[in-house]
């Protein structure tokens, strides 16, 4: 019997770790992944990749969107607790959100009794920064550093004996009807593939610095953020809604450096390693489903898994395995599986 021949699209976090989901879930498939933009050039590569997600994030349902919250944030803690844990990037970490205008930026009620610690932050800690804090909370979570988990991710999959295509689809029409199932991580290039309007970026631009005595993460009004990585110390940000720019924009620079120091004077003079820009590929609802299109006179099977925004790194592995899931479900009948 032949194998079962899949393809996904996409090499950001979505379809790395929708990749590795599926070499173990199914174990006799021949999987590729094609994508035009590899690890340095993706927007997984920009985020910081704190597991935290948006109080207004979600799925088809809310018990669904729980679901995959739950499952992301076992498996990137599972992972954080065995070896692979310094290369994939993956490692604990703790810091404040503080607010001086709103008690609820401080709240997460998707994560308030899932991470181990998740408190409101006492009188002392709302002095630890300038600023007129009036609420915050201090939260312990996992961080997944893309710069690390990316390459790793890949090395896992083509161990394993998955492929990278290195090819820009116009359209589904462009892959050759020998495979049994497409999954579909393209994220914000979804929106022209799959002609779904309601995918939009929202821009982000950061600044990452050398500040290695800074230890903790600070979330404060305005986008203004400050996280601890492996190698450097990513600050943000802005979040701009439908902006397609990707050059660096001379006055978030100045802006974000002025909050983020302001709010951590010791930043002062960290040595810039880099700026960078993504956009963040937002859908309300994420679209994880199946599909089966006509494509040349022939049924193409599809899962779509993109639209994730700026919690893409967060709930990777609970949309992938759901992803996975859903094609298992396409599959059901095929003589090969
Ligand atoms: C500044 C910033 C900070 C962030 N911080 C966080 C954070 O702390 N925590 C968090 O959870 N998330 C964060 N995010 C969000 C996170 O980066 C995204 O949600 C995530 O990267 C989306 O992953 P993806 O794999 O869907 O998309 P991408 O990484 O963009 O990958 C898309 C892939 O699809 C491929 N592709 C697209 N179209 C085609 C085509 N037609 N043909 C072939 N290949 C195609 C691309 O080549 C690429 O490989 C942040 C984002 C930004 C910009």
């Amino acid at each position: 019997m032949s194998d079962l021949k899949i393809a996904i699209l996409g090499a950001g976090v979505i379809g790395l770790t929708t990749g590795l989901e599926l070499q173990k879930e199914i174990k006799n498939a021949n999987i590729s992944i094609i994508a035009d933009k590899f690890f340095k050039d993706t927007t997984s590569y920009v985020a910081a990749g704190v597991f935290r997600p948006g109080t207004s994030f979600c799925g088809p349902t809310d018990d669904i969107t729980k679901k995959w919250i739950t499952d992301s944030y076992y498996y990137w803690d599972d992972l954080r607790l065995t070896a692979h844990a310094a290369n994939a990037g993956v490692t604990q970490v703790s810091g404040y959100i503080f607010s001086s205008t709103s008690p609820s930026i401080t709240r997460n009620h998707y994560i308030e009794k899932l991470v181990p610690i998740y408190r409101a932050a006492t009188e002392e800690e709302l002095q630890l920064c300038p600023g007129d804090w009036k609420y915050g909370s201090f939260y312990t979570t996992v961080l997944t550093e893309c710069g690390l988990y990316l390459p790793w991710a890949m090395m896992q999959f083509t161990k394993s004996g998955g492929k990278l295509i290195d090819y820009k689809l116009e359209s589904f029409g462009d892959l050759s009807s020998e495979y049994d199932l497409i999954i579909n991580c393209t994220g914000l290039g979804a929106k022209y593939l799959c002609n779904d309007h309601k995918v939009a970026p929202i821009r982000g631009q950061v600044f990452k610095v050398k500040a290695p005595w800074v230890k903790t993460f600070f979330y404060a009004d305005y986008d203004t953020y400050i996280i601890p990585g492996f190698s450097s110390v990513t600050l943000g940000g802005c979040r701009q809604y439908d902006s397609y720019n990707l050059n660096i924009d001379k006055y978030d620079s100045l802006s974000i450096k002025e909050r983020c120091e302001a709010f951590l004077p010791s930043l002062k003079g960290a040595e810039v390693v880099a700026e960078r820009v993504g956009l963040r590929p937002h859908r309300d609802p994420v679209r994880i489903e199946k599909e089966i299109v006509n494509v040349n006179g022939k049924r193409l099977k599809i899962v779509h898994n993109y639209g994730h925004g700026g919690y893409g790194v967060t709930v990777a592995p609970g949309t992938s395995i759901y992803a996975v899931k859903l094609a298992k479900e396409l599959l059901m009948g095929n003589s090969k599986l």
